[in-house]
């Protein structure tokens, strides 16, 4: 029988530089709040952001400030505030974890950054449906109370083979986002400075894509785990020098010296796991010492590759921006989903799936229509699925997920005898 051991995390020096990179975002932020200083614009995780930047916004992603109340541990006691004014507990959990926490002018940053007291309110809401149509009512709600408008792009979801003219009305409607910018702005849209912050993204993508494709070295240098945390700046600062740096200088050589070393992020790494879905923010610590201790890596997830857009390109750039949002692996349907997994599978050799079924985002919960049931048929890899949720910690079960993930890597232990 396994036993999980005591088990210390391997920081990587990088982390404070990742920090030093969020403190300055949200204090930017912060400051213009303050000030008026520069317009914000408040953006889904997987929206136009290259855009915002180019009509001169600073832009504010309310998904990564929900997580951090997850990471808090503080979304439980919140989420009822929302449910209380008719937003279901069933729904997405950053939603109503947002909203409640808002409704008790509570925010994770009064915490981590002394003098921040409150979100900065929006000038502009730009939302994507290509993750989920809660982005657009939580973005309504936001819209209504500050008296801020909402825009947005809805794009085709479960996509088997991306069409042309599901590009072509996507890059229409990203077009037509630029009146109602430019005069919240009071910014003319310039179509080479779009090209410029398309250059910056593409590049924080390319640099992105190398830190995570490390964990094909064997050890793998860096979890799944590391990465939530490490993708802050891509999914908050794509779109500008500073996240180049901060990956190109820091992360990037420090990670190159971990393989090269052959050290692990894990111990005497035995098992190597990818993770489909939502990480448990409120469980990230436990669940990561819980697989180490069972010298189980979890290495790689469809979460963090996410943040990868490799389809920018400056011939067409509202195109490629639409192919850019439109071919991530959240939009696709199962079909695209299973085939992108299994290379990931050989890429990252990979010995055991872990599915999170994450109660309140349906939209990243994979295992519901018989996904790792198909992928342990076709690739003889045992697949492991957890209740959870990303946010509201009454959904787990700790002991169980304890017992099932014991269970799974004993399995995966006896497959290596
Ligand atoms: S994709 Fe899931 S977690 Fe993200 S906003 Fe939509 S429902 Fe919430």
């Amino acid at each position: 029988m396994n036993r999980t051991k005591e088990i210390k995390r391997k920081k990587l020096y990088a982390s404070k530089d990742i920090n030093q990179f969020m403190a300055d975002y949200y204090y930017e932020l912060d400051h213009a709040a303050k000030t008026g200083d520069k317009k914000i614009a408040w953006c889904t995780s997987m929206g136009p952001a290259e855009l915002l930047r180019a009509m001169g916004f600073l832009v504010y992603f309310p998904e990564t400030h929900s997580a951090m109340i997850g990471t808090s541990r503080m979304a439980t006691e919140l989420i009822p505030d929302a449910n209380a004014i008719g937003y279901s507990p069933g729904i997405c959990s950053y939603l109503t974890a947002d909203i409640g926490a808002f409704l008790n002018h509570i925010t994770p940053l009064q915490k981590t950054f002394k003098g921040i007291n409150n979100i900065p309110t929006p000038d502009v809401l730009v939302f994507n449906t290509n993750q989920c149509r809660d982005v657009q009512d939580w973005f309504e709600w936001y819209g209504n109370h500050f008296n801020a408008p909402v825009i947005g792009i809805n794009t085709h979801r479960g996509i088997k083979n991306i069409l042309d003219n599901q590009i072509d009305s996507v890059a229409s409607q990203i077009e037509q986002l630029i009146p109602v910018l430019e005069e919240t702005s009071g910014t003319r849209f310039d179509l080479d400075y779009f090209k410029h912050t398309i250059a910056l993204s593409k590049e924080c993508s390319r640099l992105w894509k190398i830190v995570l494709d490390f964990a094909s070295a064997n050890p793998s240098p860096l979890t799944f785990f590391d990465g939530t945390t490490l993708m802050g700046p891509a999914v908050v600062g794509r779109g500008t020098q500073k996240v180049i740096d901060v990956y190109q200088d820091k992360l990037i050589p420090e990670l190159k010296e971990r393989v090269h070393n052959g050290i692990g992020a894990v111990d005497n790494e035995r098992h190597r796991i990818f993770w489909d879905g939502m990480p448990v923010w409120g469980r990230l610590r436990a669940h990561s010492e819980l697989f180490a201790g069972l010298n189980a890596s979890v290495l790689a997830s469809t979460y963090c590759n996410s943040w990868i857009f490799t389809a920018f390109g400056f011939e067409d750039p509202f195109r490629s921006t639409a192919q850019a949002y439109t071919e991530l692996f959240s939009v696709r349907s199962d079909g695209p989903k299973e085939n992108q997994i299994k290379e990931w599978i050989d890429f990252f050799k990979i010995d055991g799936l872990v599915f999170h079924d994450s109660r309140t985002c349906p939209t990243n919960s994979n295992s519901r229509y018989g996904m790792p049931q198909r992928l342990e048929k076709e690739t003889g890899i045992p697949c492991l699925t957890i209740d959870g949720d990303l946010n509201d910690l009454r959904c787990i079960s700790d002991e169980q997920t304890k017992t099932n993930i014991e269970a799974f890597i004993e399995q995966l232990e006896e497959n290596h005898l």
